[in-house]
């Protein structure tokens, strides 16, 4: 019995709430033709009919459903049908998804101008347009290409149950843009989920590698008989599945949980928007009168059908409001005597001639057509050609829990709009020991690397790999007892967020996420963000993200290079106090008495004074030279000034002797980077770090505002980041110091051991952290491996491993330690000297000719000879050594 009849009588009970609605005396009927196994959605429509009429603060008028229920779907019974209805007066009528009798509908429509609501696809081709109509289930179909977009499939196959589902395939062809090439691996139309299945069948036998994309076209019941035939064949593959659902069907059997859906990935599309306001108030009032509907399962949900009639209903009922609002009048010729009449006949009459339309069927599609309200399905609104707008829907993903996950909102306007993906933690499991592990990695060095076979040996399993984690992976599994298998990661990532994966992680996490491993051992380092989808063990190795620069060329002291050791500002202070001091010491000694000396020279008595200006100087370079000299002050206050001079002179001169050596020494390593601090404030040197990684997310995630600088620089220049370290690596060797390389403390140190040996640290770590091993959520391993990383840390076992990677395998060592012991003076180091010592030699030679010239020529002057002569006996005095004083007597 339906709704209608069961609170009608129910309703009768109060004519009161009749007399508030005087200006419609009747009930205003709303035709809905329905073929038999449509229960649910007849039902649907019947309750929102009955929940208007219940509402008594906002409905004006009460309405009344006229339904047919009709055998099948058939041009000629619809039509009878309909006649009937139009004939009993109805305003407007309601027609669910009918395929064969959906253009004789609209014929009908179109020529009487009665406003109808269906819920056929948009999609559908058809020959005449409603005029009107109003089409509830809305046009989505960018959002397929979207998601073939999205997952960048390149080859898809297609498997569609009805005309529509072709017209959806040509229409998806036509729009998918030039730039997207899209193949059709395969197009089938089938009858039946056993068909599609042997079709599946057929393309994996021949080809049981490759990915496949399924687009499904079909109902609900099908689509679903279509994935559990998969699931249970053991001859098809599963993960190198993907299923989109192109029908709303998710709404329907995919919210219930079926165990198999999480074997396959299956996407798909949702309407029912069971989180807004308008959908829990539509399920408090059903459960607060206590209704009993066929619409609603025994789960308590709505299938999208019913839904979707509900809203229809509701669009008729809320225009009608709106139109009684605006004209309250407007009915009032059409009621008498308990009947309808339309421009003055009763009823329509489908057969009479001329024909005569619905007076008010154009007014009532027009406000049909403004209408404006939420609705189960979303925003109710349409455009002038009566399609759904400003709707959105959900795109949904089954998780490997068969859970289904929203994973991105799609809306005409914005397309698709990425959510975060969430993780469920499962039950734990006993742990079992006959089982293989398998464990995946990354080929790192010297974490993992290829093992070289000895000729003629074929390594195997295991047996391929060498390296830390392999040594970690071995000492582990012995520990627990248990067997694992060693495998490379196949997408060689580290594991960053990527909403493209099925996972919402790529790299070895992502593996974790959808189970294909059971645990990673590699350098993967705990973060916040991975220990929320994955399980880590407490750190084996600890580590921090740091600087890998190219080792600038050593820069060889130069030949003046023990004039480094003093500022230039401070060589030319001691000049100045050196000038200073003698020119003081040459007037002290000028003003003192003591300093005046009485002689008797070969001229006669002279009172002479040492500190002349010349000699003056000359004591005072003697002090810095820590040498003595001859003439010394004898006057107090020249002493004092001597005193002072020392002083100074033995201080500046130990510094000086101090810092010679390593000045002298040291081929000193200029680097230009030295901190994050360097490399943020420049923008000639590049740096980057690696694609997918943990340091990646530290920059990005980072408030510190020199990482958050470096971050907008690296993401101004993604060509900065790497897909592996080696990459990286290779890059800092060759980019001749143009290029820094963020990578974990560990792996730097360990390149820094290797040949070539020209890459270096440098600074502080910017970060602490360590590398764990991961396990899928909830693994039963994680307990154990917790347990065993502990104890390995305790008994050294790690330590042991760590020296036997890093640093019994240093390539670089020898040649550092000779650059160590390399503390000897080299002639290159101290040839300034040398030259200095010639230069000074040259130079006294010169004075002493200069002199020599002066004195011959004053001589040939005075004894009026040539100036060969007075040369000639100059030299001939100098050579035989004749005392000064002859020669002064010659003068
Ligand atoms: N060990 C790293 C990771 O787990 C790599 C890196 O961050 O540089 O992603």
């Amino acid at each position: 019995m339906s709704v209608y009849k069961l609170f009608g009588t129910w309703l009768y009970l109060f004519p009161s709430l009749l007399l508030k609605v005087s200006a419609i005396p009747e009930r205003i009927p709303i035709g809905g033709i329905f073929p038999v196994g449509y229960a649910p959605i007849q039902d649907a429509f019947e309750l929102a009919i009955h929940l208007h009429n219940m509402n008594e603060a906002t409905s004006r008028f009460k309405a009344e459903p006229i339904v047919r229920t009709i055998d099948n779907d058939d041009p000629f019974q619809v039509t009878s049908n309909l006649c009937l209805q139009l004939n009993q007066g109805i305003f407007a009528i309601v027609v669910p998804t009918m395929d064969a009798s959906f253009q004789t509908i609209v014929s009908y429509s179109n020529t009487f101008q009665m406003p109808f609501i269906h819920l056929a696809s948009p999609t559908m081709n058809t020959s005449k347009k409603p005029i009107y109509g109003i089409s509830l289930r809305p046009n989505y179909l960018p959002a397929i290409i979207d998601i073939i977009k999205f997952y960048n499939w390149k080859d898809i196959i297609y498997l569609y149950l009805n005309d529509d589902g072709l017209s959806k395939l040509q229409q998806i062809l036509s729009l998918i843009n030039d730039e997207y090439t899209l193949e059709l691996r395969a197009v089938k139309r089938i009858h039946n989920a056993t068909d599609a299945h042997a079709f599946l069948a057929s393309i994996e036998m021949a080809d049981p590698e490759s990915r496949k994309y399924v687009v499904l076209d079909c109902d609900a019941v099908t689509a679903k008989d279509i994935i559990v035939n998969h699931v249970r064949d053991i001859y098809m593959g599963r993960r190198n599945f993907h299923f989109l659902l192109t029908n709303l069907v998710m709404d329907d059997f995919f919210n219930k949980h079926v165990l198999e859906f999480g074997a396959v990935n299956i996407t798909g599309f949702r309407i029912l928007q069971t989180y807004n306001d308008e959908y829990k108030r539509f399920f408090q009032s059903i459960k607060l009168l206590g209704l009993v509907n066929r619409s609603i399962d025994e789960e308590g949900s709505l299938s999208v059908e019913s839904a979707l009639m509900l809203d229809g209903t509701r669009v008729i009922l809320d225009a009608l409001n709106r139109l009684l609002r605006k004209k309250p009048d407007i009915f009032r010729n059409n009621f008498r005597r308990g009947q309808v009449y339309n421009n003055g006949t009763r009823g329509i009459d489908c057969k009479m001639q001329p024909l005569i339309p619905w007076e008010h069927g154009k007014e009532i599609a027009r406000y049909m057509q403004k209408t404006n309200m939420t609705g189960l399905t979303g925003n109710l609104s349409f455009d002038e050609n009566g399609f759904r707008t400003n709707f959105h829907i959900d795109i949904v993903r089954m998780t490997i829990n068969s859970v289904m996950t929203k994973i991105a909102d799609w809306t005409p306007s914005g397309s698709v709009t990425l959510i975060p993906t969430k993780h469920q933690r499962i039950p734990q499991d006993h742990l079992s020991l006959n089982k293989t592990y398998v464990v995946t990695s990354i080929l790192e060095e010297p974490y993992l690397m290829m093992r070289k076979a000895e000729k003629g040996i074929v390594l195997q399993g295991n047996e391929r790999f060498e390296g830390y984690c392999k040594d970690l992976a071995d000492l582990i599994s012995e520990k627990i007892g248990i067997n694992y298998t060693m495998k490379i990661v196949r997408d060689k990532k580290y594991g960053g967020i990527d909403p493209k994966s099925e996972a919402g992680w790529n790299g070895m996490v992502g593996e974790l996420i959808r189970k294909e491993a059971d645990m990673a051992i590699a350098p993967l380092t705990i973060t916040s963000a991975r220990e929320r989808v994955i399980d880590f063990t407490k750190p084996f190795m600890s580590l921090g993200i740091s600087i890998m620069i190219k080792k600038p060329a050593k820069k060889n002291p130069g030949i003046f290079s023990f004039m480094n050791p003093l500022s230039q500002e401070i060589w030319m202070c001691i000049i100045l106090s050196y000038i200073g001091v003698s020119v003081v010491l040459f007037l002290v000694s000028r003003f003192s008495p003591h300093e005046w000396r009485y002689e008797e020279t070969l001229t006669g008595p002279s009172v002479t004074n040492d500190f002349s200006l010349y000699n003056s100087l000359w004591f005072s370079l003697g002090a810095i030279m820590q040498q003595s000299c001859d003439v010394c002050p004898r006057s107090i206050s020249g002493r004092i000034v001597g005193g002072a001079w020392w002083f100074f002179t033995l201080i500046v001169i130990s510094s000086y002797t101090a810092n010679l050596a390593a000045f002298l020494t040291v081929e000193r390593m200029v680097t230009p980077i030295n901190s994050a601090d360097d490399l943020a404030k420049q923008t000639e040197v590049e740096y980057g770090a690696l694609r997918d990684s943990s340091t990646q997310e530290f920059f990005k995630r980072s408030k510190i505002a020199v990482y958050v600088r470096m971050w907008e620089f690296m993401t101004q220049r993604p060509n900065v980041f790497v897909d592996t370290y080696s990459e990286g690596i290779r890059r800092v060797r060759e980019s001749k110091g143009k290029y820094a390389f963020l990578i974990e403390s560990t792996q730097n140190d360990y390149v820094n051991e290797r040949q070539p040996c020209d890459t270096m640290k440098v600074g502080r770590n910017l970060d602490a952290k360590g590398y764990g091993v991961a396990t899928p959520l909830g693994s039963p391993l994680r307990v154990r491996l917790n347990l065993e990383i502990l104890a390995l840390k305790e008994n050294g076992d790690l330590t042991k491993l760590e020296n036997k990677w890093w640093y019994d395998r240093s390539e670089c060592k020898s040649k550092d330690s000779k650059e160590s012991s390399q503390s000897e003076l080299t002639l290159g180091n101290v040839a300034g000297c040398f030259y200095i010592l010639i230069g000074g030699l040259l130079l006294a030679m010169l004075v002493a000719f200069v002199e020599f010239y002066w004195q011959s020529k004053t001589e040939a002057n005075r004894k009026k000879i040539s100036l060969y002569q007075a040369m000639k006996t100059n030299v001939k005095i100098s050579i035989t050594g004749a005392p000064y004083f002859e020669r002064m007597l010659n003068k």
